[in-house]
């Protein structure tokens, strides 16, 4: 396993506030939140960036979206709806190299560009 923050997270060696773990993937409050909801979902295969998933493991992006579905739903706010987000690379302002989907909810979030 690599050695990124998020993996020290997925082996406790650092604290999170997680909110849901499974086999294949954890989720935790984001440390500097930009919305009332912000939550990482991280799988626990390594992956260093978007561009390192191979077609063939698409189902793991599938579930990283799919769990952030459940947890809003889960949580209330679902219907109000919310954002997903993954960063990749310099331009797209990755700072983890370990991928993870953001999901922001809680407030209007207003449209890309405006
Ligand atoms: O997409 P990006 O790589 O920039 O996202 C990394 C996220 O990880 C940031 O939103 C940052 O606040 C969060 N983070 C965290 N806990 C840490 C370190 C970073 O939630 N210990």
């Amino acid at each position: 396993m690599s050695d990124t923050l998020f993996h020290k997270i997925i082996r406790r060696e650092i604290p999170a506030d997680i909110v849901f773990e499974d086999e294949q993937l954890i989720a935790f409050r984001d440390i500097a939140p930009q919305a009332p909801v912000h939550v990482l979902f991280v799988p626990k295969r390594d992956f260093a960036t978007l561009n390192d998933v191979p077609e063939g493991d698409a189902v793991v992006i599938g579930r990283l979206a799919t769990a952030a579905a459940r947890y809003a739903k889960a949580q209330g706010f679902a219907a109000d709806g919310y954002r997903i987000v993954m960063n990749c690379n310099g331009d797209g302002g990755q700072t983890v190299f370990q991928i993870h989907l953001h999901l922001l909810a809680g407030a209007p979030l207003g449209r890309f560009g405006t």
